[in-house]
């Protein structure tokens, strides 16, 4: 299998949207987004430039933006989604437009560096010996100096990410790797991301331990991938990223709401599921509303008989035919999990051979390491031995958030 960033990094979001994009291939109904649209416009803009510019012309501003403008619209169709409310294309054909404009004044005269290549494909082999190959593109590669190289990307999106985020960026580091593989002059690479939205230059370097890192972390990524197809088990994950997922009217936490919301609102209001989801959620509400009157109740209560046990002298106090023992006693409190302190006392328990006496073993904890593979397989093996599987059911009452 060819890896690419985003191959790995779809499964780091959702492995189940992995599963429907990568091993079952479904087809979905492909619309690209005006975002989308001007971010494509504006990279082809530069890509010509820069290679004009190897060719020796250095295009004007307006060359520049005219030929921007004839790219919005020749390519510029219908069915292209605008989400949010208000906006229009031209809208965005602006900002895309003052991107550029931005972009220029900034690095004009254009005389620093020799652009090798633009939409550049790079091969990476992770390891080097043939096992993991990732495929990538690169905006732009430059050389600046000798042995000194850049690999810049071009983002329009109207979010900026701080200089700790860029520096700690998996994909153009991952570039790197690839294009140190290409050629043996390499000193040094510059990983440069244009803000363009901001017109804001972010740049970041990485040591050869950080690319060993990488390469690890990539490594594990795979190790995941490639136990989840043996199991065949791709958990869903629930995400921001959800409102953008292209399956969703497969995925079992989002088919449901996609199936109702296209139901005219007399069908909505009997289907089956949300007539059951609405009862259990005012079941719910009734309950609550009992269990915060009982518990006032019950302390007010309880309070009231240590009260009158205290200052009667009395342990029971008796009604008509039944009677309540107000037990009080000095009781005493450990510290809580997980703290230093509480660290301490299993350790000199340990440490004085009474652990085995008061320790139980944690079977949540224990199902959980094992589902989540946390045991070296042979001890999970044998540990399954003990346990059977049954099919066990919850029910979670949680509100839709406006964006679900
Ligand atoms: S809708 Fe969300 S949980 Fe379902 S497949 Fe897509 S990303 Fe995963």
């Amino acid at each position: 299998m060819k890896y690419s960033y985003s191959r790995l990094q779809c499964f780091e979001n959702c492995p189940l949207s992995f599963r429907f994009r990568y091993i079952d291939k479904l087809e979905v109904e492909a619309f690209e987004t005006i975002e989308a649209f001007m971010g494509s416009r504006v990279h082809e803009a530069l890509e010509k430039f820069y290679i004009d510019r190897n060719h020796g012309k250095i295009a004007s501003i307006e060359e520049l933006i005219v030929g921007y403008n004839d790219l919005w619209k020749r390519y510029l169709t219908p069915d292209i989604v605008v989400n949010k409310e208000g906006l229009t294309p031209e809208h965005y054909r602006i900002v895309g437009e003052k991107c550029l404009i931005d972009y220029y004044n900034r690095y004009k005269p254009f005389a620093i560096g020799k652009t090798l290549s633009t939409e550049v494909m790079v091969n990476i082999d992770l390891l080097g010996d043939g096992e993991h190959q990732f495929i990538g593109y690169i905006d732009r590669l430059d050389a600046v100096n000798d042995g000194v190289y850049e690999i810049h990307d071009y983002k329009t999106s109207q979010h900026l990410p701080t200089q700790d985020q860029k520096d700690r960026d998996q994909q153009l580091a991952l570039y790197e790797i690839g294009i140190r593989q290409m050629w043996d002059d390499i000193k040094e690479v510059d990983l440069i991301w244009h803000y363009l939205v901001f017109d804001k230059e972010i740049r970041s370097k990485r040591t050869s331990q950080h690319l060993e890192d990488l390469k690890q972390e990539f490594l594990n990524v795979i190790k995941r991938i490639e136990e989840a197809e043996a199991k065949d088990d791709y958990p869903a994950i629930e995400s921001g990223l959800c409102s953008w997922c292209a399956y969703q009217e497969h995925c079992k936490l989002k088919k449901h709401q996609v199936k109702t919301k296209q139901l005219p609102l007399n069908k909505y209001m009997t289907e089956e599921g949300v007539v059951l989801a609405n009862k259990y959620s005012e079941l719910k509400a009734k309950e609550k509303e009992f269990t915060d009157w009982f518990e006032g109740e019950y302390n007010q209560l309880a309070e009231a008989l240590i009260a009158y046990a205290k200052k009667e002298g009395v342990e029971f106090i008796y009604g008509t035919d039944k009677r309540v023992r107000v037990a009080i006693k000095e009781a005493l409190k450990f510290p809580a999990a997980e703290t230093p302190e509480r660290q301490k006392l299993e350790e000199i328990l340990k440490k004085d051979g009474f652990w085995e006496d008061v320790s139980t073993l944690n079977i949540r904890g224990l199902e959980k390491k094992i589902q989540e593979h946390e045991f070296p397989s042979q001890l999970e093996k044998i540990l399954k031995k003990y346990a059977t599987t049954e099919e066990t059911t919850r029910l979670t009452l949680s509100k839709i958030k406006e964006n679900d």
